[in-house]
C-alpha cells in the first residue's frame, strides 16, 4: 500500500483543541516488548574485513533466520541460501562468509510464529539495488568523491546565524527553464554555470547569489513511492514514505540498478554545497513507515519498532497508518545510530525531524548529544506536533509545547506563520500582513522567538499559551514550507480581487518579518522568485508542471528576488537580528506602544544599544500589513533608511532622514538604523 503524507500541520489545531490522551506508561499489546534483549553494535546486519563478509540480524523472538545471497538486486534466484545461527543473549542471529562479497545483495528471511515472512534487505541496508528490494554489498571506499577526506560543511557558530531553504530535488530542476542538465538528480546541485533563458543564475550559483547559509533537502532516503524501474514515468512524491533508512533514493541517481552510484552521487551533491560554503540539512522521517506488516521493522522483528493500542492495533499519530516506538531502546539506538551514520558518511549537517513530537523527548535530548561527538556544530530541529494521537504519554513527546526540555533541538514556530499570512486550514483566510486585525501579539510571540518578554502577552497568543522557548536557537521561524499553499498561492488566494503589486508587497512584508525575527528563519525553494503551485495545496504527488520552479519567474519578478537576497544579506551582517538569549531579547529589543485596536496591523520595534555586539546603536522596525499608509512617530536622530516602500539596502543607502513623522506604505517594513 502507498501511504499518503498528510500534512502536519493537522496535529497543532487537534493539540490546540485539547483533544489529547491521558497520561499513560505504554498500551497493554506492547508491555510485551520490554523484555527484549537489545543489540546496539556497529555491525548490525552486514560487516566486511579483509577476510570474510558477516551478517548478524536483530530478531529475538524469531524461530529461524535465512540469509539470501544473489548475484542481482531485481531479478534471479538467490546463489545461497545459509541458515543464521542464533545468538540468545543479545537477540541476533549470525552468518559469515569468507570473502569480500563486494557486487553481491542479499535479503534475510524470518520465521515468526510457525510462519516464513516475506524476504527483507533489513533495516540496515547502507546500500540498495533497484526499488531497495535487497541490500547490497559495495565498498564505500570508492563512492568517495575526490576531496572527500578534507570535505566540512560550513562552521555554525550559533544556530540562529543559520538561514534555511527547504527544497525537493524535482522542484529545483526540472523546469525546462533550469538550464540544469541532471534534471531531478542529486547532481543537478553539483552544475555551476546553469542559467535561465534570460542569463540568469539557477541551481547552486542561485543558492550561492540568494545567500541562503543551508539547503534542507525534502526526503532523500530510499522511499517506497517512485518506481525506480521506470523513470521515464516521471513520477513525483515528496518521500514521505521511507522504505530504507539508511541508503539513498535511486529515483535521484542516474542509475538506480547500481548500489554504489546513487551513494556516490549523493556525496557529489554534498561536497558541491559545501565547496560554494553552504550546509545541508536532511530531512528525516523515523516517525514511521511506508507499509505497515511490509515494512522492513515488521519483517525483522514483527511488532517491536511499531507503537500499538490495547488490542493489538497500529496506532497512528503520523496520519500515514502507524508511528514508530522510539521509547523501545532498540528503536531509539536505530534513530540514534541512523542520524550519526549519515552525518558520518555524507557529512550531512542538520537533520530536520518530521512530526518530531511522535519521538519522546529522551530519545531526540540522545539525539542532539550523539550527533554532538560527530561535529558539534549539527542542527537538530523538527516538527513539534503528531497529525494524530499516540499512545506516547503527552509529556513524552517532543513537542512544541516541551521544546525547553530538550537541549539543542529547534521546533517550527506556527505561531509565526499562522499569524502572518493567515491561518493555513483556510486558504482565503488572511493574516497580519494582508490587513486581518488581532493577531499582533501572536506575531510579537513569533518576534521573540516565543520567550519570555516582558512586553509579549502570551495569554493573547492563538497557537500558543506561554513562552515555551527558552532560548531563541530553539525556534525556527517561517511563514510558508511544502506542504499546504506556497506563500505565492496564499496570498492569490486570500488576496484576490487586490492587483499583484499589493500581493507581491505582502510577500516581501511576510518574509521581511521572517528574516528580521529571533530565532532561525526558514524559506521555501522559489519563493523568491514568486513561485507557485497553480493554488494545490498538498502536491505530494502532483506532477512536476505543478510543483517544478519556473526560472523565468527569477526574471519577470527579479525585483522580489533582489528584495529576499536584500532581507538575506541584511540579516547575516547584523547579529541584532540574531540574539543567542532570551536575556538579550528581553533587555535590547523593545516594542513601541501601540494601540492595536485604534491602529491593527501595525508593529514597531527597536533593537537597542548595539544589541548582540551590533554595529548599529538601534535599529527600528516597523511593519504595516494594512491596506492604507500608515504614519508612525520615528525619534528624533540621525537615521539610515534600511528598507521602506518595498525597497531594501542592507547598507542603508536608500537615503537619510532625521525622524519625526514617517509615513509606511501598504503591506511593507520600514526598517531604519541609528549607526
Ligand atoms: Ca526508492
Amino acid at each position: 500500500m502507498k501511504t499518503q503524507h498528510l500534512t502536519g500541520c493537522l496535529a497543532a489545531a487537534m493539540l490546540l483543541a485539547g483533544n489529547l490522551m491521558p497520561a499513560k506508561a505504554q498500551s497493554s499489546f506492547d508491555a510485551q516488548f520490554n523484555d527484549y534483549p537489545t543489540y546496539n553494535g556497529t555491525d548490525l546486519e552486514l560487516s566486511v574485513s579483509p577476510a570474510a563478509t558477516s551478517f548478524r540480524l536483530w530478531s529475538p523472538k524469531a524461530q529461524a533466520v535465512r540469509l539470501n545471497i544473489y548475484a542481482d538486486g531485481h531479478t534471479g534466484k538467490p546463489e545461497q541460501t545459509i541458515e543464521m545461527t542464533a545468538d540468545k543473549a543479545n537477540g541476533t542471529w549470525t552468518a559469515s562468509l569468507p570473502g569480500q562479497l563486494y557486487g553481491k545483495f542479499y535479503t534475510f528471511q524470518v520465521k515468526h510464529d510457525g510462519r516464513w515472512l516475506d524476504e527483507t534487505p533489513g533495516v540496515w541496508a547502507k546500500a540498495v539495488g533497484v526499488n531497495g528490494e535487497r541490500a547490497a554489498i559495495i565498498d564505500f571506499a570508492g563512492t568517495d568523491p575526490t576531496g572527500w577526506n578534507a570535505d566540512r560543511g560550513p562552521k555554525v557558530e550559533n544556530f540562529s546565524d543559520v538561514i534555511i531553504y527547504e527544497m525537493h530535488h524535482r522542484d529545483m530542476s526540472m523546469h525546462p527553464s533550469s538550464g540544469i542538465a541532471n534534471k531531478g538528480k542529486f547532481l543537478a546541485l553539483t552544475e555551476s554555470g546553469t542559467t535561465s533563458p534570460e542569463g540568469l543564475a539557477t541551481g547552486i550559483d542561485h543558492l550561492k547569489e540568494l545567500g541562503v547559509t543551508h539547503v534542507h533537502i525534502l526526503p532523500s532516503y530510499d522511499y517506497n513511492s517512485v518506481d525506480e524501474l521506470n523513470l521515464q514515468d516521471n513520477t513525483y512524491n515528496w518521500g514521505y514514505d521511507p522504505l530504507n533508512y539508511n541508503a539513498p533514493e535511486g529515483s535521484y541517481s542516474t542509475n538506480p540498478s547500481d548500489p554504489s552510484t546513487r551513494v556516490r552521487e549523493m556525496k557529489q551533491m554534498v561536497k558541491a554545497l559545501h565547496d560554494a560554503g553552504i550546509g545541508v540539512i536532511m530531512d528525516v522521517v523515523y516517525n514511521h513507515t511506508a507499509e505497515n506488516d511490509g515494512s522492513n521493522f515488521e519483517l525483522t522483528a514483527p511488532g517491536y519498532y511499531h507503537r500499538h493500542w490495547d488490542d493489538g492495533r497500529y496506532s497512528d499519530a503520523s496520519g500515514c497508518g502507524n508511528e514508530t516506538a522510539s521509547d523501545r531502546q532498540q528503536m531509539r539506538d536505530y534513530i540514534v545510530n541512523s542520524v550519526k551514520y549519515w552525518a558520518d558518511e555524507y557529512h550531512i549537517d542538520g537533520f530536520r525531524f518530521d512530526l518530531m513530537a511522535i519521538h519522546d523527548i529522551d530519545t531526540m535530548n540522545e539525539v542532539a548529544a550523539e550527533l554532538k561527538t560527530v561535529r558539534p556544530d549539527i542542527f537538530v530541529y523538527g516538527e513539534g506536533w503528531t497529525a494524530g494521537d499516540s499512545p506516547l504519554a503527552v509529556e513524552r513527546r517532543a513537542l512544541k509545547e516541551n521544546v525547553s526540555k530538550m537541549t539543542d533541538i529547534a521546533v517550527f514556530s506556527d505561531d509565526l506563520r499562522d499569524a502572518v499570512k493567515g491561518h493555513y486550514t483556510d486558504a482565503s483566510d488572511r493574516g497580519f500582513a494582508t490587513g486581518k486585525p488581532g493577531l499582533e501579539e501572536t506575531v510579537k510571540i513569533g518576534i521573540v522567538a516565543a520567550t519570555a518578554h516582558p512586553q509579549v502577552d502570551f495569554s493573547k497568543g492563538n497557537n500558543s499559551k506561554f513562552a515555551y522557548a527558552e532560548s531563541p536557537e530553539m525556534i525556527v521561524n517561517y511563514v510558508s514550507c511544502h506542504d499546504d499553499l506556497t506563500l505565492t498561492d496564499k496570498l492569490k488566494r486570500s488576496m484576490a480581487g487586490e492587483p499583484e503589486a499589493n500581493q507581491l508587497a505582502a510577500a516581501k512584508l511576510a518574509q521581511t518579518i521572517v528574516m528580521t525575527s529571533q530565532g532561525t528563519p526558514f524559506i521555501f525553494a522559489g519563493e523568491e522568485v514568486w513561485r507557485d503551485k497553480k493554488g494545490v495545496h498538498n502536491s505530494y504527488k502532483s506532477p512536476d508542471s505543478i510543483n517544478a520552479i519556473d526560472w523565468s519567474n527569477k526574471a519577470r519578478y527579479n525585483d522580489q528576488f533582489e528584495y529576499y537576497k536584500g532581507l538575506i544579506a541584511l540579516r547575516k551582517a547584523h547579529p541584532a537580528f540574531r540574539m543567542t538569549s532570551a536575556q538579550d531579547i528581553a533587555k535590547h529589543l523593545v516594542f513601541d506602544k501601540i494601540d492595536s485596536v485604534k491602529n491593527p496591523n501595525l508593529i514597531s520595534y527597536s533593537l537597542r544599544d548595539n544589541a548582540n555586539g551590533d554595529s548599529w546603536k538601534e535599529i527600528k522596525v516597523v511593519f504595516n500589513g494594512a491596506s492604507i499608509p500608515r504614519t508612525v512617530d520615528i525619534k528624533k536622530g540621525n537615521w539610515l533608511i534600511v528598507a521602506k516602500d518595498g525597497r531594501i539596502s542592507p547598507d542603508g543607502a536608500l537615503g537619510a532622514t532625521t525622524g519625526g513623522k514617517l509615513t509606511v506604505a501598504p503591506y511593507s517594513a520600514l526598517i531604519l538604523a541609528r549607526p
